[in-house]
């Protein structure tokens, strides 16, 4: 499951704000999803994965955003009519 918050933490606590983009690595052509950010801290997250790749805690890929699309409501209908 995709958490529904963004995963920057901002002194101590952390981002309450829906997030609007994954953010992944792009690796030797498979891609690992690292976190999810909201619009204020799509910078902060590019610098954190930055870093996080600098000491090797994440891969050396490209640092990918892509637009988290926003649910279509027929689909969660469907969904609920399923049971
Ligand atoms: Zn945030």
């Amino acid at each position: 499951m995709v958490p529904e918050r963004c995963s920057i933490m901002v002194s101590g606590k952390v981002c309450i704000q829906p997030p609007s983009h994954v953010v992944s690595v792009l690796f030797e052509k498979e891609e690992y999803m690292i976190g999810l950010v909201c619009n204020d801290h799509i910078l902060l997250m590019k610098r954190k994965a930055i870093s996080m790749q600098k000491s090797g805690k994440i891969n050396k890929g490209k640092i990918r955003f892509q637009k988290i699309k926003p649910v279509v409501t027929d689909c969660v209908l469907n969904l609920k009519n399923m049971d």
